[in-house]
């Protein structure tokens, strides 16, 4: 039997892997489980799976999660604030963390999971953006296991050959044949809408997803393909790439979720319907499989697959990961900060798409001082960007 920790139980990830557990009951024990602030929602998962913990980070949630188990007889003991999930994710009765909290809050618990040496599977993305040799250098101190969950980058790990996927983010690439790593991305819903109208959209038509259905924060990064500049960095570090060893390839279906190009010229791809729950299984199951509850892929019904080039005028939040990608760490937490604050801000119709790209753009462009060598220190970069953004984003609001 294995123990999880759920952290972002409420919400699309967390959903999928609950419904993981729940087709796998004899193979898992739901050890804790975390969220922000929905109640109703916690309330379901513990009356249904009786975790020992659970975890609400808003205190006044906490309150009402503790009262409605009470009033339900649910035995399940709840913690309240972001401290609380620190000991959820290293206690020695769990052996496996999935870690999808959104944005940048999930990567304190990420990363203790990370130092007490669990089995990570890791959706927050936000994480290895903010603080990849952080975190890369820890699993190598600690002995965690990575396991990416992320599609694209699941994808990837299934095409590198063994001793690649237990390297820990620190293998040459080259050493082991391989020539590059393509990744894939759809091009969101705004694909071959003309450019002069993108001045317009609404949140709801950024969220509207082609092809997956995700959080609403991580649907605007697939519009604006900032989701793949992030996971642009995120396969920096996950793979140990060099800047030539790395591309983006638009493939508007998603069948392909991403590919690994070998020195001989082979090339090999992992397909499958979108749905996350396929790499959620083959995490929660590695080196084993498991089933997922996903129909197989029908070839005769797939169609054409197609693929092309980013454009980057299309899409300038690409550009500027791929530049701080290269740039260093405080460009990547910047970037990553600036951009939370500035789809929030979209989100809330307080301001327009196009000027989701115009904020990074300008918050990349401060100073952020010497590199961050430790987590305080990525911790005031975002702090210091979220200032910036915030300062942009209310002049605009202040103009309008
Ligand atoms: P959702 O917005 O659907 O869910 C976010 C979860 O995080 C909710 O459980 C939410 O709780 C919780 N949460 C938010 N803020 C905090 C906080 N400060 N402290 C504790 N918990 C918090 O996001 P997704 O499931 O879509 O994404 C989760 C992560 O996985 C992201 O990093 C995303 O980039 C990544 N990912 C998601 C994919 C997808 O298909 N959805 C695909 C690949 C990666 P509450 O409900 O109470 O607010
Ligand atoms: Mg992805």
């Amino acid at each position: 039997m294995k123990r999880l920790t759920l952290l972002g139980a409420t919400g699309s990830i967390g959903r999928s892997t609950l419904d993981l557990v729940r087709c796998h009951p004899s193979d898992w024990h739901l050890y804790a489980v975390a969220a922000a602030r929905s109640v109703d929602e916690m309330v379901a998962i513990c009356r249904e799976f009786s975790p020992d913990l659970a975890v609400m980070t808003d205190i006044a949630a906490a309150d009402q999660l503790r009262q409605r188990l009470a009033d339900c007889g649910c035995p399940t003991q709840v913690e309240g604030g972001s401290e609380a999930l620190l000991p959820i994710v290293t206690a020695h009765e769990v052996d496996t963390v999935m870690a999808a909290i959104v944005g940048a809050a999930g990567l304190l618990p990420t990363m203790a999971a990370v130092k007490a040496g669990k089995r990570v599977l890791l959706a927050n993305k936000e994480s290895l953006v903010t603080s990849g040799r952080l975190l890369i250098d820890a699993v190598a101190s600690s002995g965690a296991e990575l396991l990416p969950i992320d599609s694209e980058h699941n994808a990837i790990f299934q095409c590198l050959p063994l001793a690649v996927q237990q390297a820990g983010g620190r293998a040459h690439l080259a050493a082991h044949g391989i020539h590059k790593i393509l990744l894939t991305g759809s091009g969101g819903p705004f694909r071959s809408r003309p450019l002069g109208e993108l001045a317009k959209v609404t949140p709801d038509e950024a969220c509207r997803h082609p092809n997956w259905q995700m959080g609403r924060k991580i649907s605007v990064d697939s519009a604006t393909m900032m989701n793949k500049g992030l996971e642009y960095i995120e396969a920096r570090w996950l793979f140990n790439t060099r800047p030539h060893e790395l591309s983006v390839v638009v493939h508007p279906q998603s069948v392909i979720h991403s590919m690994v190009q070998y020195c001989d010229g082979s090339v090999l791809a992992q397909l499958g319907l979108p749905d996350m729950r396929t790499p959620i299984a083959h995490a929660m199951g590695y080196p084993q499989r498991i089933d997922s509850g996903v129909a197989p892929l029908d070839f005769t019904r797939v169609g054409d697959l197609s693929f092309g080039e980013p454009d980057l005028q299309r899409y300038p939040c690409l550009a500027l990961a791929q530049q701080a990608c290269w740039s260093g760490q405080a460009a990547c937490t910047a970037l990553n900060a600036a951009n939370e604050e500035a789809v929030a801000a979209f989100l809330e119709g307080r301001i327009s798409y196009p000027r989701i790209a115009a904020v990074v753009a300008d918050v990349l462009g401060l100073d952020y001082g010497n590199e961050p060598v430790c987590l305080d220190g990525v911790l005031a970069v975002d702090t210091m960007a979220r200032q910036a953004a915030c300062r942009l984003i209310d002049r605009d609001n202040h103009r309008s």
